[in-house]
């Protein structure tokens, strides 16, 4: 079925997860170099507007990174010392470095088998008296199980907090937005993920309380109404309410995420039909499998990440042979994740703990070339690539 490709070598790398940027990516950066304003501003507030829209959120911030968006939204909630908040081992590394940031505990529980996704039985068994919210990660772009765990939240009194780093285009079970469930949500535009900014995130939270700390927060502690309230100020005065961050987006790399965002839909469609062409290529291979989908109605995959799992026994080689064998092909994949409580900061931490679905994960996960900025054949070859390896390793 493949074969008219199979024996084709590429002869140009093909990357993991390029960015796929266009005219009005490079026309934005134009224009805020041409009015000088480079920091946070028109692009800024513009971007703010329409990805609330997108998003179904009342109050979405535009920040620096997801990394500072988990962090500030932390803070806003009150969270610090003493405080456990319970999270997926199966994330990128920021996820339990902005809470042990705060001052809180990072406390790890296992994932789902199957989708990978943070297991709500395995949160609930994780909870204590100091637990005060939960991060679970839309992992790959698949929706977590947002219903069990909100309703073991609001059983239980904890804060939401999603890592959506891979979620933009996610919805849940029942059609909702991921961005418009959680107390907060965070999102990346970091150059490899579906909205692609180089670097920045945004900041979704739906109370208007915990909205007006996170304005503050985000820039300083500064309250900009504060002049407005001295009738001597002037219009330069400010004051700041508490101690805050500088977490700001600049302009330039806003007017680079509202191009990608008005180019979102189109390339979520890109990525879908690479899934299906993935899954159509890859089928009946002993030993690799992509990973577990449970999409109730409504609910909608992200696409982010094409992740396939290498089982060993079967494939006959492990995930890292396999990675070295497709370099050598000039076929480019990533690792997502390597567990983090296995990482040596946390690994000093908790020692003895055991998320056996996790690790098990962690030794064979393998994320294929997936972008919009790859055309079907990009694809094919991948899949070519795959294939070559596997006969020739098994
Ligand atoms: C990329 C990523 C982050 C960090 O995003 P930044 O914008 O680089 O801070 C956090 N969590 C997950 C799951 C990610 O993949």
């Amino acid at each position: 079925m493949h074969a008219a490709r199979a024996d084709r070598i590429r002869t140009t790398p093909l990357s993991f997860a390029p960015p796929a940027l266009g005219d009005e990516e490079r026309a934005n950066v134009a224009r805020s170099l041409d009015t000088g304003w480079l920091t946070s501003g028109p692009f800024v507030a513009q971007l703010e507007t329409e990805l609330g829209e997108y998003l179904e959120t009342p109050h979405a911030f535009a920040v620096s990174s997801c990394t500072t968006a988990m962090h500030l939204a932390l803070v806003a909630l009150g969270i610090g010392p003493g405080d456990e908040v319970v999270t997926t081992p199966l994330t990128w590394p920021a996820t339990a470095n902005v809470v042990a940031q705060t001052g809180a505990t990072p406390v790890f529980a296992d994932v789902d088998p199957h989708t990978l996704q943070l297991d709500p039985a395995a949160v609930e068994a994780a909870l204590t008296e100091h637990t005060r919210a939960v991060m679970p990660v839309h992992y790959a772009g698949h929706p977590c199980d947002v219903a069990a765990l909100e309703t073991l939240c609001a059983r239980h009194g904890l804060y939401l907090v999603e890592d959506a780093a891979h979620a933009v285009e996610t919805r849940v079970d029942g059609g909702r937005k991921v961005g418009s469930i959680g107390d907060a949500t965070c999102f990346s535009f970091y150059a490899n993920k579906n909205l692609a900014a180089g670097e920045g995130g945004a900041l979704c939270v739906r109370d208007d309380a915990l909205a007006d700390r996170v304005r503050s927060l985000r820039l300083h502690g500064l309250d900009r109404d504060a002049w407005k309230r001295y009738e001597k100020a002037g219009p330069g005065a400010y004051d700041v309410i508490e101690p805050g961050y500088k977490y700001n987006l600049s302009d330039l790399h806003a007017g680079v995420a509202l191009g990608q965002l008005h180019r979102l839909e189109a390339h979520h469609a890109r990525r879908a039909q690479q899934v299906a062409l993935y899954d159509e290529g890859l089928a009946g291979l002993d030993g690799i499998e992509a990973i577990g989908r449970r999409l109730a109605d409504g609910a909608r995959h992200a696409w982010h990440l094409h992740v396939v799992r290498i089982d060993a026994a079967l494939a006959g080689a492990d995930r890292d042979a396999y990675a070295t064998a497709l370099a050598a092909e000039r076929v480019g994949t990533g690792l997502h994740f390597l567990p983090v409580h296995r990482l040596t900061w946390y690994r000093e931490r908790n020692r003895g703990l055991s998320l056996p679905h996790a690790e098990l994960a962690g030794s064979q996960v393998l994320s294929l070339p997936l972008s919009p900025a790859h055309s079907l054949d990009d694809i094919e070859d991948a899949i070519a690539a795959v294939r070559r390896v596997h006969a020739r390793l098994r």
